[in-house]
């Protein structure tokens, strides 16, 4: 992961735009983009209720929305995902994503699509004991977070979260440090990110989630899949490694990452995606 990506934003650019172009074979593929939300569509805020796509980011999402709603150039089939950490609901409600976009929500834990009144979502359903567990993770992570200045935890619907964006560094070190230790005592993973430590009961990932939906889609269209991936932080690395040589993982900002081309912020990101719905779009 200490392998920096080559290339400029001309460089990922170019790289969009062969995503774009015929296979292998020349024959017609399923494309899914897939696109973490925070820090990738939506810079990174204090206060994360007020994230929001940058004008430019939005604009290309819906495009490609309005492509994968039809069939793209040479046959081709395109869906949009968005992957986040969020949950689903406050996914939606944060990005506002227009209908047909797949929405991959708690690093993976949960599931849905965005329909013409509303979100479609798969419940999350946790066994009696992952409940029982959780209990205990929220009780845990509180308090790590207490008398810390600026820590504060966030309840989702399979984790909780300790957010130390606010604080002071040797505040923020020590509640990371009592964070970990809880999911050492509980036997759970704890996936590090910018400022957050996230801890949850039901074990997955976005590299998972994006494996299925891969599969998924394979499924529905009958044709070979590429995958494009980009994302800014650490938890979208397991879906970076999990590309194969047809697919592009794009790394969003700066950082070590497995990414083969990286931009340097949202709206980067929106102009290759616009040169990728270009490409898509004949
Ligand atoms: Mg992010």
């Amino acid at each position: 992961m200490s392998e920096p990506p080559h290339g400029s934003t001309s460089d990922a650019t170019a790289a969009a735009v062969a995503f774009a172009g015929p296979g292998p074979g020349g024959g017609p593929r399923a494309r899914l983009v897939a696109l973490d939300f925070d820090g990738t569509l939506a810079p990174l805020v204090d206060d994360p209720t007020a994230s929001a796509m940058t004008p430019a980011a939005r604009a290309a999402v819906d495009r490609l929305a309005v492509l994968a709603a039809g069939a793209t150039a040479g046959g081709g089939v395109l869906r949009v995902a968005l992957v986040s950490g969020r949950d689903v609901a406050d996914l939606a409600a944060r990005s506002s994503a227009p209908p047909g976009t797949y929405l991959v929500g708690s690093h993976g834990a949960e599931t849905g699509v965005v329909t013409s009144d509303g979100v479609d979502a798969v419940p999350l359903r946790l066994t009696t004991e992952q409940q029982a567990t959780l209990g205990a993770l929220r009780a845990g992570m509180s308090d790590a977070a207490a008398g810390r200045a600026g820590a504060w935890v966030q309840d989702k619907p399979s984790a909780a979260v300790l957010h130390t964006r606010l604080s002071p560094g040797p505040d923020a070190a020590a509640a990371v440090a009592a964070a970990d230790d809880v999911a050492g005592r509980l036997g759970l993973h704890a996936m590090h990110g910018k400022d957050v430590v996230e801890v949850a009961v039901v074990p997955t990932s976005k590299g998972e989630a994006v494996g299925r939906l891969r599969a998924a889609l394979e499924q529905e269209s009958g044709l070979p899949v590429v995958v494009l991936y980009a994302g800014d932080d650490t938890t979208d690395e397991t879906a970076l490694a999990a590309l194969g040589p047809d697919d592009l993982g794009l790394k969003v900002g700066p950082g070590p990452t497995r990414a083969t081309q990286r931009v340097p912020d949202a709206d980067a990101l929106a102009a290759l995606l616009q040169a990728l719905a270009d490409g898509l779009d004949r």
